[in-house]
């Protein structure tokens, strides 16, 4: 009985010294100044979609010990993506913060790709458990940049492909083969394989100008 009753001390006092922990590394995300680098912790309350306009962004919200609100951007193209993030998650972030209407966002959470800065950071630092039933939206995307990688021949036999339709209507398209980025007139328009891009990519498709 003694020996219960030390265990159950035990773990009481290791509680609060987490609870202790957790309150002395805490972070008001209110407090983040516009353009500059910030370091926090926050539960995540929604999983948003990617943002597959290139270059491609994982997106999700996270909250402080007051409620407020960030949206963390996680570049996907030039890192990698942080894997099975989801609701409930405490998450570990370093990055440079945007202010916005909305509170502000959070983005460059990787390392820098040409080792001048930094850079950042992103990782799950407790996970929530897993519950049966996840809302629709907290489903995380695949890591790869989906392609359309609809049949070859000619581009008229492709047409009736299945198209991603629920892709953003950027109104370039990158060929992924031939590095060619056309425009909405182009007969190659989200017909060939590739994905919706900016007009700063790739190089401009000789027929359309691109
Ligand atoms: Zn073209």
């Amino acid at each position: 009985m003694k020996k219960v009753l030390g265990l159950k001390t035990l773990s009481f006092l290791l509680s609060v010294l987490f609870a202790f922990g957790v309150w002395a590394k805490d972070v008001r995300f209110d407090k983040f100044k516009d353009h500059t680098w910030v370091r926090g912790e926050g539960e995540v309350t929604r999983i948003l979609e990617d943002d597959l306009e290139p270059p491609c962004h994982q997106r999700f919200i996270v909250k402080d010990s007051r409620d407020k609100t960030l949206l963390i951007v996680n570049n996907i193209d030039s890192w990698s993506r942080l894997e099975g993030v989801k609701v409930g998650d405490l998450v570990e972030f370093r990055g440079e913060f945007i202010q916005n209407e909305k509170g502000g966002l959070v983005h460059w959470t990787h390392p820098d790709p040409s080792g001048r800065k930094k850079g950042g950071f992103v990782k799950i630092k407790k996970s929530a458990p897993e519950t049966p039933q996840e809302p629709e939206e907290e489903v995380v995307l695949p890591a790869v940049r989906r392609e359309y990688r609809a049949g070859g021949g000619p581009i008229s036999e492709r047409i009736a492909a299945p198209v991603n339709e629920d892709w953003p209507e950027t109104g370039y398209w990158l060929s992924t083969n031939s590095d060619a980025r056309h425009n909405k007139k182009c007969e190659n328009y989200r017909k060939t394989r590739g994905y919706p891009c900016k007009k700063s990519e790739g190089r401009p498709c000789g027929k359309c100008g691109g």
